[in-house]
């Protein structure tokens, strides 16, 4: 890491996420953080579009004028990774595969609004967020069968919570432990996690779990896992592996992804009624300095050049808003052959 603090960190790979980087190199942005969850860039493209599909410019018919550097006129799958890959060498770039981010917190550090983002494994610090995790992601579920007359008792996020019920939340990372002492002050809650120790939870929420575990706010059932389910007369009987059942009246899984309307929520993010993030003519949230880019800040189909053009007008946004405008015309490549690449 280049310094303590990047400038700006995206979060997600795709392409708003990497229009968004390199806008910000060419505009000559200092240290900037690109944080993906999958091993490699544009999860989306390698995960749903078919081995040599043609990758339409104006895909569905949506003409739009590129107005940033990067270009995009089209071509395959395989092609458009290619070019991918060429604008992810630009060292300038740091970047953190592997990485879901799980969480975005705005802090305060030295009088300045600092975002500290959290992965399963690892924390960055950021002045500014932009968020292009793309409209793809889905909590993941468990691979038992959930009954059908269970669906409404069994939930991937808090929406449909209540008190005073008997609730089991399953999972060890961040968000199984905030969902779990966040329920445990109206409701009678077990977190169960089949390992028999937390690894992954930052040391934050351990300790608060641990305090509400030891003053029996809430039950920690380690070491466990969940067998089947059963609907017994209308709440669900839980048969773990140790040969014992509870009944509950809900479950919530915290199992690792997230639906793009939760984790905005999460970060604090406004949603309009339709699960759409609220933002002005720059993409900025009501969040300072936290923008969203690409599909995300749409309310259907996007498109790779509408990603673009927002990493575009998100970076010009930014720079303005610290007194620098760069009015760069030429084009990424031309950019990058005219620029040799300076340390930062
Ligand atoms: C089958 C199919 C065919 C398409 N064909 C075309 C076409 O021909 N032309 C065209 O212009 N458009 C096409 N599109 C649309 C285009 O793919 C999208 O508009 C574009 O990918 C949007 O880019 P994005 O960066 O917003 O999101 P995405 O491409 O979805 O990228 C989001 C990235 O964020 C990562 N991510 C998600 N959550 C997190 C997290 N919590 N932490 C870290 N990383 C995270 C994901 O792994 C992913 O890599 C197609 C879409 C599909 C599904």
């Amino acid at each position: 890491m280049k310094s303590n603090i990047y400038d700006i960190a995206i979060i997600g790979g795709g392409p708003g996420g990497i229009g968004t980087a390199i806008e910000a190199v060419i505009h000559g942005v200092k240290n900037i953080l690109l944080i993906e969850k999958s091993d490699n860039h544009s999860n989306t493209i390698r995960k749903y579009y078919k081995d040599n599909k043609r990758v339409d410019r104006d895909w569905k018919g949506q003409i739009i004028e590129l107005e940033g550097n990067v270009e995009f006129v089209g071509g395959t799958k395989e092609s458009t990774l290619d070019y991918f890959n060429t604008l992810l060498d630009e060292e300038r770039i740091d970047t953190a595969f592997n990485s879901e981010v799980e969480s975005i917190i705005r802090t305060q550090e030295e009088g300045e609004d600092i975002y500290l983002i959290t992965t399963s494994t690892q924390s960055f610090k950021s002045k500014s967020v932009v968020i292009a995790i793309g409209k793809m992601g889905k909590p993941n579920k468990p691979l038992y069968k959930i009954p059908a007359s269970l669906k409404d008792y069994i939930n991937f996020n808090l929406d449909k919570c209540t008190k005073n019920e008997k609730i089991l939340v399953v999972g060890g990372g961040n968000s199984a432990a905030e969902y779990a002492y966040d329920l445990a002050v109206n409701n009678e809650v077990t977190l169960v996690y089949r390992k028999d120790k937390f690894t992954r939870l930052n040391p934050e929420n351990e300790k608060i779990l641990r305090e509400f575990n030891g003053q029996e706010l809430l039950r920690l059932r380690l070491n466990t896992d969940i067998e089947s389910l059963e609907n017994f007369e209308g709440r669900i009987k839980v048969n773990f592996n140790d040969g014992y059942f509870t009944i509950y009246d809900r479950i919530i899984y915290a199992i690792g992804g997230t639906s793009p309307v939760d984790f905005l929520k999460k970060c604090g993010i406004e949603v309009n009624s339709e699960g759409n993030p609220i933002y002005d003519e720059h993409y900025r949230t009501n969040l300072p300095c936290m923008y969203v880019a690409g599909d995300i800040a749409f309310n259907t189909g996007g498109s790779i050049v509408a990603a673009l053009n927002h990493g575009y007008h998100i970076v010009n946004s930014f720079l303005r808003r610290r007194g620098k405008i760069y009015s760069y015309t030429n084009k990424v490549e031309e950019y990058f052959k005219n620029n040799p690449k300076e340390k930062c």
